[in-house]
C-alpha cells in the first residue's frame, strides 16, 4: 500500500521508527491496514482503561443525536453476534447504535439512515441469507431510493473454499456506493476463523465512525469479545474459551446393510453449566486425524517435530496440524498462496482467470494433501507451510435434545463421512473423530445459539420437516415439549432411504405417536420402492391438510440439506398455498414471505 512517508519531525516517532512504519506500511494490503489500525486502537483503548479489563462503565454520555443503525443478515448466526459485539463497542464510544435483524427492517427506512453499518453473510451460490434477501432484493430493484446522505460500511462473512465468497456483503457493498452512500472504512471479506479480524474491523469501523458523527472515543471502555473474557464454568464457555465435555455414548443408528453411518453421540454436560434452547446448534473444535497429519507430514517430507510459529506461539508441526489448521479442504487463496512458492507454471496456468471451471474441478475431492503431492516445493520448511493454510474452523452439529428434559446430558445426530476420491480414502474431520474417536479425550465444546430456529408459544402447532440427519432438532424439539406439558399439534415429516435400516430414533418417535404427542408423522423412504419418494411428494399429497395446519396458525421448520432439499420443500410449499389458498404464483410467494417475517416459516439449512 502506498502512503506518504512519515515525516520525524512532524510525528511522535523518532527518525528510525519513521522510516521503519513507513517501509512496513508500504507492504500492506488494504485488510491489513485495517486489521493494524484496529490492533492499534485496542492496545490503545487498553492502556487507557487500565491494562485490567475494568468492569464495564456506563456507556459514555453522547452528545451525538444522529443514529448509527447496524443491520445483520445471519443464517448460522456468526454476523448477528459480531453485530452484537460491535453494537457494544459503538455504545462504550459513546455511539447512539442501534442493531436491527434484516427481517425487521423496513427496507424503505433506508433512506432515512445517516450512518449504517452491513454485517451480512453468504451462502450457497452466493446467495443472501435468508433474511437478508428482501433487502438485498430491494437495492438491487427498481424502487432502490438514493442513498447520497448515507455514510456505510459493510462486514462480509463467508468461506472461502466456496467459489462466490462474501459475494453478498460485496453485493451490498458496491450497490450502497452505486447509490450514493460514502465508504467510510473499506469492506473487509471474513473467513470461517473470522474472530481476530472481526474484532480489528470492529475497532477500526467504531472509531471511524466516532470520528464522523462525534462519539466519545477520549473514554473508550474495552468490550471484551466473546471467549476473550475469563471463565467462569456457570456459563461462559465460548467458541475462544470451550468446554471439554466427555462422549459418554456413541450408538450407530442405521441398521446392518444401510448406506449410510449415523451416529447418536451423548455428551456429559453435567457441572457444565451449558444451558441451551432446541434449535441451538453445538459447536465443537475438532481435530485433525493422526492418519491424516502423518500423510500430509509425509508428502512435505520434513518432520513433525520440527518447531514451527503456531497460532499461539511455538509448537511443533505435527500439533500445529493437528490442533489448529485446516489441512483437508483446498481453497484458492491457499492454492494462489501455494503457488507464489511453488513456481509451477503448470499451477499458475490452473488460477487464471479463465480457468476457474478447472481450477474448481482441480479441487472438487482433492485435500491439501493432494496438493502437496501434485506440485511439490523443494526446501519447503514446516513452518513455510504452516503460515499457507487458515486456522481450522469449528464444526456446528443441531443438537438433538432438550436440556430442559434432560440437563445433565446432550445428544447430537451425526453422519460419519467416509468416501474416496482420487485413489485416497477422505474422512470428514469432525464426524469422523465424533465416530471413532471420541472416547480418546474430551471434546471442546460450547452453545451455538439460533434465534432463527425456535419454537413457537406452547399452544402453537408446527410442522417440521426434517429428512436424514435434518430430524436431529426436532427430537429437541419434541422432548422440550413433552417436558413442558405443551399442548399445540406436532407433524413431522422425516425421510430416509430405507425404513428397515434408517428410521433415525424411530422408537422414540412412535412413542410419541401413541402417547399422542405427535400428532401427525408421515414418512419418505426414498429407495423402498422403484420410484423415489422425498418429504416433499408427502408434503404435497398432504397439501390440503398443511394448508389447514397454516392457517391455524402453525409454525413451519425445515431443517437439513440447504442444495436441493430444502428448495424442493419450498417449491412445494408455495404451490400448496396457491393450490389450497387459491392463489396466483407472486401471491403464494408473497404469503410465504410474510410466513418467514412473522417467524412462522423457520429454516436451519446447510
Ligand atoms: P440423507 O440420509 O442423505 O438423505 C435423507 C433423505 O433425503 C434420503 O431419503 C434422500 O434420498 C432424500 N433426498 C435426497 N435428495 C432430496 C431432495 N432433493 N429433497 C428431499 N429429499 C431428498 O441425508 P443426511 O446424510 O442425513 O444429510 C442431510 C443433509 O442435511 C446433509 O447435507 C447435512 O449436512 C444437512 N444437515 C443440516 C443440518 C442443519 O442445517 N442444521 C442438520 C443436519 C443435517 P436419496 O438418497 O434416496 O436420494
Amino acid at each position: 500500500m502506498k502512503s506518504a512517508p512519515i515525516q520525524d519531525h512532524t510525528s511522535p516517532l523518532n527518525a528510525e521508527q519513521a522510516q521503519q512504519l513507513t517501509a512496513l506500511i508500504e507492504t500492506l494490503t488494504p485488510m491489513q491496514v485495517t486489521w493494524i489500525s484496529g490492533y492499534l486502537s485496542g492496545i490503545n483503548a487498553s492502556t487507557v482503561a487500565g491494562e485490567v479489563a475494568a468492569p464495564a462503565a456506563p456507556a459514555a454520555q453522547s452528545s451525538v443525536s444522529e443514529t448509527l443503525t447496524i443491520l445483520y443478515g445471519s443464517q448460522t448466526g456468526n454476523a448477528e453476534d459480531i453485530a452484537e459485539q460491535l453494537k457494544a463497542r459503538a455504545d462504550t464510544a459513546g455511539l447512539n447504535a442501534v442493531v436491527i435483524d434484516m427481517l425487521d427492517y423496513k427496507p424503505k427506512d433506508l433512506k432515512k439512515e445517516q450512518n449504517l453499518i452491513v454485517c451480512v453473510s453468504t451462502h450457497g451460490e452466493g446467495d443472501p441469507p435468508d433474511n437478508a434477501e428482501e433487502l438485498h432484493e430491494f437495492l438491487f430493484g427498481k424502487k432502490a431510493p438514493k442513498l447520497d446522505g448515507l455514510k456505510f460500511s459493510v462486514l462480509a462473512f463467508g468461506d472461502t473454499s466456496y467459489e462466490h465468497f462474501c459475494q453478498t456483503g460485496k453485493d451490498f457493498d458496491a450497490q450502497l456506493e452505486k447509490l450514493g452512500g460514502r465508504r467510510m472504512a473499506d469492506r473487509v471479506d471474513l473467513d470461517v476463523d473470522f474472530d481476530d479480524a472481526a474484532e480489528a474491523w470492529i475497532e477500526h469501523v467504531v472509531s471511524t465512525f466516532a470520528d464522523d458523527i462525534g462519539g466519545d472515543t477520549a473514554h473508550p471502555t474495552v468490550t471484551a469479545m466473546p471467549g476473550a473474557q475469563a471463565a467462569t464454568p456457570e456459563s461462559n464457555y465460548s467458541r475462544k474459551n470451550p468446554f471439554g465435555a466427555e462422549v459418554v455414548g456413541n450408538v450407530v443408528l442405521n441398521g446392518r446393510g444401510s448406506d449410510k453411518e449415523v451416529h447418536h453421540i451423548e455428551l456429559d454436560t453435567e457441572d457444565s453449566g451449558l444451558v441451551w434452547e432446541p434449535g441451538d446448534s453445538l459447536g465443537i473444535i475438532p481435530e485433525n486425524s493422526p492418519d491424516a497429519v502423518a500423510e500430509l507430514i509425509a508428502a512435505l517430507g520434513v518432520s513433525g517435530k520440527d518447531t514451527v510459529t503456531g497460532i499461539d506461539g511455538e509448537v511443533s508441526l505435527e500439533h500445529a496440524l493437528t490442533h489448529q489448521y485446516e489441512i483437508t479442504t483446498l481453497t484458492r487463496p491457499l492454492i494462489e498462496k501455494y503457488a507464489t512458492q511453488a513456481q509451477s507454471e503448470a499451477l499458475d496456468a490452473l488460477l487464471a482467470e479463465d480457468q476457474r471451471e478447472a481450477l474448481a474441478e482441480y479441487m472438487d475431492g482433492r485435500f491439501v494433501v493432494d496438493l502437496v503431492e501434485d506440485y511439490p516445493i523443494a526446501g519447503l520448511t514446516g513452518a513455510d507451510f504452516v503460515r499457507l493454510l487458515r486456522k481450522l474452523p469449528p464444526r456446528l452439529y443441531s443438537i438433538a435434545s432438550s436440556h430442559a428434559a434432560n440437563p445433565d446430558e446432550l445428544h447430537l445426530t451425526v453422519a460419519a463421512v467416509r468416501y474416496e476420491t482420487h485413489g485416497r480414502a477422505r474422512h470428514g474431520v469432525a464426524s469422523i473423530q465424533l465416530a471413532d474417536r471420541s472416547e480418546e479425550s474430551k471434546l471442546p465444546v460450547y452453545i451455538d445459539s439460533n434465534k432463527n430456529f425456535k419454537l413457537p408459544g406452547d399452544d402453537v402447532p408446527i410442522i417440521m420437516i426434517g429428512p436424514g440427519t435434518g430430524v436431529a432438532p426436532f427430537r429437541a424439539f419434541m422432548e422440550e415439549r413433552e417436558e413442558r406439558g405443551a399442548d399445540g399439534d406436532n407433524w413431522l415429516f422425516f425421510g430416509a432411504q430405507h425404513f428397515l435400516t434408517d428410521f433415525y430414533y424411530q422408537t422414540d418417535w412412535l412413542r410419541w405417536r401413541k402417547d399422542g404427542l405427535l400428532t401427525r408423522m408421515d414418512v419418505a423412504f426414498s429407495r423402498d420402492q422403484a420410484e423415489k419418494i422425498y418429504v416433499q411428494d408427502k408434503i404435497r399429497a398432504a397439501g390440503a391438510q398443511v394448508y389447514a395446519w397454516i392457517e391455524r396458525g402453525a409454525t413451519i421448520y425445515v431443517c437439513g440439506d440447504a442444495n436441493a432439499m430444502a428448495h424442493d420443500v419450498h417449491e412445494a410449499l408455495l404451490a400448496l398455498i396457491g393450490e389450497h389458498g387459491g392463489l396466483d404464483a407472486e401471491a403464494a410467494a408473497a404469503h410465504l414471505k410474510q410466513m418467514q417475517k412473522d417467524k412462522r416459516y423457520q429454516r436451519d439449512v446447510y
